[in-house]
């Protein structure tokens, strides 16, 4: 199977599993567990930040930080197609009694700042305060430019809002701009990294803040049925990803590339624009096109999303010759072969 769903379905490698076999474990509901207490602090020093959460997901810890920073009655600007907004099953309403203002995304995953400052609400007793803005890097394989971060710091900064970034990808983000994360992660007041995307761990987030910000995360955790105890064999795996599986992720990039200028150069065939900025493809086929593919490839043990415009992931477990044999494959759908 070539499996191009998402680079979730990475499966742990053989170090990974030595890592997580060999961990010394421990309570860490008490904090007493060795191996999550390393990947906290490397996670923090990582991203540049006092302190760090292991979280179970990524869903969850954007839930925390969302409950961290706001208050009941309290309001976020979000993406409408972002994460925290849209596939996080409304977890900030119904758990935090937080308000989403979502706002639409420009085509290159930004929020208009302008458009941002248009929503935020007057201080008075008719709206919700708002409280957070919350971006997204990347947002659909697309990277977010860091001058369009450094903006959005200065934004945040002078109208008093609180800058969480769901950085589910960012280091897909550093790795394509050849930067050091924390030209990313340092305009922000916190960062959600998931360990199970792309780096490849089996399961785990984490979350990044200051340190009182943390402190009331891992309340909020504990609330929300996320305290783990020997969670370090969990741990052991994201630490690994964080140590050995970061930088191969440009290898990911460049099989999204060689994907894309394939599908490209097929007649009827189209790529987004934006695809391949990092590990994701779009092609821009019609819907019905899209699922008749999806079931054309199964046949095929290629398996993509089958949902509207197909997205196409790259990840470890995909390798250079798996995309030409689905550059191919993809050709004879087109050729009707
Ligand atoms: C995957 C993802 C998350 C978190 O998802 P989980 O499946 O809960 O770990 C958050 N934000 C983005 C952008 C994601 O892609």
């Amino acid at each position: 199977m070539i499996d191009l769903r998402s680079d979730t379905v990475t499966r742990p490698t053989a170090g990974m599993r030595a890592a997580m076999a060999a961990a010394e474990v421990g309570d860490d509901v008490y904090g007493e567990d060795p191996t999550v207490n390393r990947l906290e602090s490397l996670a923090a020093e990582m991203i540049g930040t006092e302190a760090a959460l292991f979280a179970t997901s990524g869903t969850q810890s954007n839930l925390l930080a969302l409950m961290s920073h706001c208050q009941r009655g309290d309001e976020y600007i979000v993406g409408q197609q972002a994460h925290t907004y849209k596939y996080e099953a409304g977890g900030a309403a119904v758990l935090g009694s937080i308000q989403p203002q979502p706002l639409e995304l420009e085509d290159n995953g930004t929020l208009d700042l302008e458009r941002v400052r248009a929503a935020i609400k007057p201080d008075d007793f008719h709206f919700a305060r708002t409280r957070l803005l919350c971006l997204e890097n990347t947002q659909l394989g697309k990277v977010l430019p860091l001058s369009y971060l450094a903006e959005a710091a200065a934004f945040a900064g002078k109208h008093g809002l609180a800058l969480h970034l769901d950085g589910a990808r960012v280091f897909n983000a550093a790795v394509k701009l050849k930067v050091d994360v924390q030209t990313i992660t340092g305009h922000f007041d916190s960062v959600s990294v998931c360990l199970s995307k792309g780096l490849g761990a089996p399961v785990g987030s984490v979350l990044c803040g200051t340190k009182p910000f943390i402190k009331t995360a891992r309340r909020w955790r504990k609330m929300l049925g996320g305290g783990m105890r020997q969670a370090g064999i969990l741990a052991a795996a994201g630490i690994f990803a964080l140590e050995h599986q970061v930088q191969r992720l440009a290898e990911d990039h460049k099989n999204a590339a060689l994907l894309a200028s394939g599908l490209q150069s097929i007649p009827g065939m189209g790529v987004e624009p934006f695809s391949a900025d990092t590990n994701m493809v779009f092609t821009t086929l019609k819907p019905q096109n899209g699922m008749a593919l999806a079931v054309f490839l199964k046949e095929r043990d290629i398996l993509v999303s089958p949902s509207g415009r197909n997205r196409l992931v790259t990840h470890l477990d995909v390798s250079e010759a798996d995309i030409r044999t689905v550059i191919e494959a993809i050709q004879q759908f087109m050729t009707g072969g």
